[in-house]
């Protein structure tokens, strides 16, 4: 596809995404300002960030480490600096510490274990780390990742004493085929309690092409959005 092609057609994905924000939060009598969109571009080429970044795009999101760290790496450094980096993907404890390097926020950790390891590499690297925990709002371990809700409380306690992290918020994945208003409403409560003990928790990351305006309703403050702006994937590996 001719590069002015592809421009054309992110920015119209662009567009028909923000006027979806725009009327879910006339609906929900939300400022536009308290919504952020985050795209995602897993399966998408370091080419199309640049376009994106060119179109006023400021946070991108990518699930899977290989793929995202090889593509932060093509970034020219005036757009990657200019970019926040979200890691939206399944995490294992021996990556964590790769992921920090060119990760802005991790939004995956839903283990004491990765967020062990996501403290020391941020620690040896003299930053932190700005995390949400992922809650499973299936419950039906389904493989996508994400705490029990009743194992927030002592993972938020623990990034809370990790001293080279900081807790943002939560994060979570509608489950598949359920009702993703009812699924979001719930994780509004979860991070409210969160937020009770840790104030600067105030991320609720929810909702994608498919589901963002329940997420709008339900509170969310930032949106993962890849296929309604990129494009369709292949299929799922
Ligand atoms: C792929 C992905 C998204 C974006 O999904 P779309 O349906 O393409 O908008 C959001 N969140 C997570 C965790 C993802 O893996």
């Amino acid at each position: 596809m001719a590069d002015d092609e592809r421009t054309r057609s992110l920015a119209h994905g662009l567009h028909t995404v923000e006027g979806r924000i725009q009327a879910a939060c006339a609906r929900a009598g939300r400022p536009r300002d308290d919504v952020h969109l985050i795209v995602v571009t897993k399966f998408f080429p370091a080419a199309d960030v640049i376009r994106l970044h060119r179109l006023g795009v400021t946070d991108i999101g990518e699930n899977r480490h290989q793929e995202a760290s090889a593509k932060v790496a093509e970034l020219p450094p005036a757009v990657r600096d200019d970019l926040t980096v979200h890691f939206i993907g399944q995490l294992q404890s021996n990556k964590a510490a790769h992921v920090v390097s060119y990760a802005d926020v991790v939004q995956s950790v839903d283990r004491i274990k990765v967020l062990r390891a996501l403290d020391r590499a941020a620690a040896a690297e003299d930053v932190v780390e700005t995390v949400l925990l992922q809650v499973d709002l299936a419950g039906d371990d389904a493989g996508r990742g994400g705490a029990r809700p009743r194992d927030l409380p002592a993972l938020a306690e623990a990034v809370a004493a990790a001293e080279h992290l900081q807790l943002q918020g939560v994060m979570a994945v509608a489950p598949l085929g359920g009702d993703s208003r009812a699924a979001f409403d719930r994780l509004r409560v979860l991070a409210d309690e969160v937020r009770a003990n840790h104030p600067a928790a105030t991320w609720i990351s929810a909702g994608m092409s498919g589901d963002l305006e329940d997420a709008v309703l339900a509170g969310a403050t930032h949106l993962r959005v890849g296929s309604a702006i990129l494009g369709s994937r292949p299929p799922q590996r």
